[in-house]
C-alpha cells in the first residue's frame, strides 16, 4: 500500500499543466521539490558583497517555473533554462545582465502543428537595495528589489519570456495554414489542391446525368458520348 511515486523534481510532466492541487492534499515531498525548485532562482548576494564595483558570473541552467508562457506558446514547466549572466554591485543595488536561453514550445496559430524553437534573450535589469535612493524614488512595479541578501531571477526571466513570445505562432514564417474544405496543411498539399464543389441546387441534375451516361453507354445504339452535361453547366 504504498503512495504513487512522487514526479521528478522539476520534470514537466501532466499533473503540472492541472491547476494547483488543494495545499492540505500535496505531499510534503511535493512541497519540498516545490521549494527547492523556486530556491534555485534566488541568487545569494553576500559573496558579491556590497562594494561597487565587484562582479561576479552566474552561468546555470536550471529548470523553468510553471506558467511562463501565452496562449499558444510557452516554457514547459522543468524545461532548461541556459543563464550567462554577470551580476555586478553597484551604487544602488545590482545590475544584471546577460543572455538567456530558453526553449519553447506550442502550437502554429495556422495550421496547428507543433512549434518548437528557442529564444535567445538579452537582460539587463536593476535590482535596487532596500532603502536606497532608487527604492524611494521608484513605484512598488517600477523596480525589482533585493530582499535581505537574495534576489529572485524567476520573476525577470519570466517577464522576459512572456513579453518576447508571439501571440500568433508560426511553424514557418509563411505557413499557409489548413485548407478549409479538407482541413489537410496546405504546405503539405500539390500547390493545385483543390475540391470539386457541386452547387447543391445541380447536385440532383448531376446524379441524374451519371444515371443516364450509365445507361447509354450499356445501349450499343443510342450512345452520344459527352452529351447534354456542358448544355446544362451554361445556365
Ligand atoms: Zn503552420
Ligand atoms: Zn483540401
Amino acid at each position: 500500500m504504498s503512495a504513487s511515486p512522487a514526479p521528478f523534481p522539476g520534470a514537466a510532466s501532466t499533473d503540472a499543466q492541472r491547476p494547483a492541487a488543494d495545499p492540505a492534499t500535496r505531499s510534503v515531498a511535493e512541497k519540498a521539490a516545490e521549494k527547492a525548485a523556486a530556491k534555485a532562482w534566488t541568487v545569494d548576494l553576500r559573496e558579491l558583497g556590497r562594494r561597487a564595483g565587484s562582479m561576479r558570473e552566474w552561468e546555470k541552467t536550471l529548470p523553468a517555473r510553471p506558467g511562463w508562457g501565452v496562449e499558444m506558446i510557452g516554457v514547459p514547466e522543468g524545461a532548461p533554462v541556459h543563464l550567462h549572466l554577470r551580476l555586478e554591485s553597484v551604487m544602488e543595488g545590482v545590475l544584471v545582465s546577460g543572455t538567456v536561453d530558453v526553449p519553447v514550445t506550442g502550437q502554429c496559430a495556422r495550421c496547428l502543428d507543433p512549434v518548437e524553437d528557442t529564444l535567445e534573450l538579452d537582460v539587463q535589469e536593476l535590482y535596487a537595495y532596500e532603502g536606497s535612493t532608487t527604492e524611494a524614488t521608484s513605484g512598488e512595479d517600477e523596480v525589482r528589489r533585493i530582499e535581505g541578501d537574495t534576489l529572485d531571477l524567476a520573476p525577470l526571466v519570466r517577464d522576459t519570456v512572456v513579453l518576447t513570445l508571439p501571440l500568433s505562432p508560426t511553424c514557418t514564417p509563411d505557413c499557409a495554414g489548413l485548407c478549409v474544405d479538407c482541413g489537410e496543411r496546405l504546405d503539405d498539399l500539390p500547390s493545385d489542391h483543390s475540391h470539386e464543389v457541386i452547387d447543391p441546387r445541380f447536385a440532383g441534375l448531376a446524379a441524374r446525368f451519371a444515371d443516364l451516361n450509365d445507361s447509354t453507354a450499356n445501349d450499343a445504339d443510342g450512345a452520344q458520348p459527352g452529351s447534354g452535361s456542358t448544355d446544362t453547366e451554361e445556365n
